[in-house]
């Protein structure tokens, strides 16, 4: 798929004017199609997309306007109000083809990932497995999650209790560059199969597979407009909020912050999936051996660029010295590389100000007395984002790779002498997105991550555990965030409760009306009488 193109102009106006000449890392026959599908009117300006592995201009497209974000949730409604009444087993069937879809199609979005983000193919693979994980879940499970529910009534017998799930309507997903498909449908997936319609606005440096994954929607059989992507900045996520019915957000801490408050403005839904600063225990009887290799996953995998990384490692001191030694080893073998292959272990950053970023932290940490035993240096050797894996040691408390998030590949080192002193260790953050135990004994494990505050919990792996279990609830405690992705959670999150309740008595006589219509003081005393008889019987 890719190869330099020199752009003469052949992208119409959907090449940005002022670069009439760039040279293009994708031809305009592989972006022309996937950029058509953006609801734009073509006022609002155009975006250049950049290949981080070179810094070469990737794509460019047309932008959104607040104008079009209004009107592409006004189709997607209308589309909505059909898609609502479809069965939902037909809606499941839908998603369950896109699963299969994105497996039969996995080189043509790996090359579109990697070329976005930066990432290793096999950190890319991550996102394709999981697309594969939440169709399959929700197409199954799904109709489950929206079955109507019977509940206890009032009077028994008497009064018939019946929930249901409506969806909300139109669900806005608002969505960070770092994992470009896993973003764009782990929220997507759950709200449409609850007859829900989506806007999404992806981060503009990773546009072409959030149209990617549109294309596939259709293909996979979506009735048009009820999937539609919006393309732009904060201007434009500001916009989605302002009109959708629930807003599905993964991005910083600062920004979910503002996007919780707008929504509360309007009183509606937000489930924000925020940063972390996830530490990883090594307990004293963990096993080395396995350990070694999970840290180094959780801790590099998308160099670093994963709200689940680990960035504090914590290590009981009866085992410190062998696992430093042998995971400094393991990181340093780590192969940085750009290939669009399987070649490489790590990837890139994807842009200047990530890589600012990181250069900050690590400095920062190293003028305050850290020392690096692995990496700590920009490997422009290898391309011009390119950060060495970086495993810092006797970093100061109030280092800036201590106190932010970092987002990248850099990961400090904390030693403890008991798992009391580990749990106040893991606990010393405002995050609490996800945390990582390695014990042989798993109860005490489980023991201790009950203490741990964090959204999930996974014990003798980093992340993937928790994360592809996707029938349970993914989400942060604290500044990690609110509401949880994946399961019934999610399913619950973008649809209204609504109860209906029969009361089957009143023909008969027998309802609190007819009781009430007694006067004085009779009624309150067959009520309690009635009562306390509940109580006794246990019914709930
Ligand atoms: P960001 O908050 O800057 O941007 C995220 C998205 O929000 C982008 O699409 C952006 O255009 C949009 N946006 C910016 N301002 C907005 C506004 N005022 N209103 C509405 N939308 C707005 O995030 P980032 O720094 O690009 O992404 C990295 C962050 O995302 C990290 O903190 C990371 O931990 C977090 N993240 C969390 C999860 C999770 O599941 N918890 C997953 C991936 C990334």
């Amino acid at each position: 798929m890719p190869s330099a193109h020199e752009s003469n102009g052949a992208l119409g106006d959907l090449v940005d004017p002022e670069l009439p000449t760039s040279t293009y890392v994708l031809e305009p026959e592989v972006v022309a199609p996937l950029v058509a599908r953006i609801v734009t009117s073509h006022d609002a300006g155009t975006h250049r997309s950049t290949f981080p592995f070179t810094g070469a201009p990737l794509a460019s497209f047309p932008l959104s306007s607040a104008d079009d974000v209004a009107s592409a949730v006004a189709r997607a409604r209308a589309a909505q109000r059909s898609w609502a009444h479809v069965p939902v087993r037909e809606r499941a069937a839908v998603l369950d083809r896109l699963g299969v879809l994105v497996l039969d199609h996995q080189s043509e979005i790996l090359d579109l990932i990697q070329m976005e983000s930066g990432k290793a193919r096999r950190s890319a693979f991550e996102e394709v497995g999981d697309v594969a994980q939440v169709t399959r879940h929700y197409s199954l499970r799904g109709p489950r999650y929206l079955a109507d529910r019977r509940e206890p009534g009032l009077m028994p017998v008497f009064t018939g209790v019946r929930v249901h799930r409506r969806p909300v309507g139109v669900v806005g997903v608002i969505t960070a560059w770092n994992y470009p498909l896993t973003l764009a449908l782990a929220d997507a997936v759950p709200a449409l199969l609850a007859g829900n319609a989506v806007v999404l606005k992806p981060d503009p440096q990773t546009t072409l597979s959030a149209l990617w994954v549109a294309e596939q929607l259709e293909e996979a059989g979506l009735p048009a407009d009820l999937f539609a992507v919006v393309a732009g900045g904060g201007e434009v996520g500001v916009a989605l909020v302002d009109h959708v019915d629930h807003v599905a957000f993964t991005g910083s801490t600062a920004t979910g912050r503002t996007v919780g408050a707008r929504a509360g403005g309007r009183l509606i839904g937000a489930t924000l999936e925020l940063g972390g600063k996830n530490p990883l225990y090594v307990a004293a009887d963990a096993d080395l051996a396995s350990t070694v290799r999970g840290a180094v996953r959780a801790c590099f995998s998308s160099s670093g660029q994963l709200c689940l990384s680990v960035e504090r490692l914590v290590v009981h001191e009866a085992v410190a010295g062998e696992f430093l030694a042998r995971f400094v080893a393991a990181v340093k073998d780590l192969r940085l590389g750009p290939g669009l292959d399987y070649s490489a272990d790590v990837g890139s950053l994807v842009s200047q100000a990530q890589l600012d970023r990181v250069t900050r932290h690590v400095d920062d940490a190293l003028a305050r007395g850290a020392r690096a035993l692995a990496g700590g240096v920009h490997r422009a050797d290898v391309g011009p984002l390119f950060y060495a894996p970086t495993v810092l040691d006797n970093v100061p408390p109030d280092a800036l790779c201590v106190t932010e998030e970092t987002f990248g590949p850099v990961v400090s080192v904390t030693r403890v002498a008991s798992d009391d002193e580990a749990v106040r260790v893991m606990n010393d953050s405002d995050h609490g997105l996800n945390a990582s135990i390695w014990s042989t004994d798993v109860a005490r494990a489980r023991r201790l991550a009950a203490r741990v505050e964090a959204g999930t919990v996974v014990i003798n792996d980093g992340y993937g555990s928790a994360w592809g279990s996707v029938a349970a609830p993914m989400g942060g405690f604290n500044a990690s965030g609110q509401g949880r992705r994946h399961g019934r959670e999610a399913v619950e999150a973008m649809t209204e409760a609504q109860t209906v309740a029969v009361q089957r008595g009143a023909r008969f006589g027998v309802s609190l009306d007819s009781l009430y219509a007694i006067g004085g003081e009779r009624p309150s005393r067959v009520v309690t009488a009635g009562l306390r008889a509940m109580r006794r019987l246990r019914l709930p």
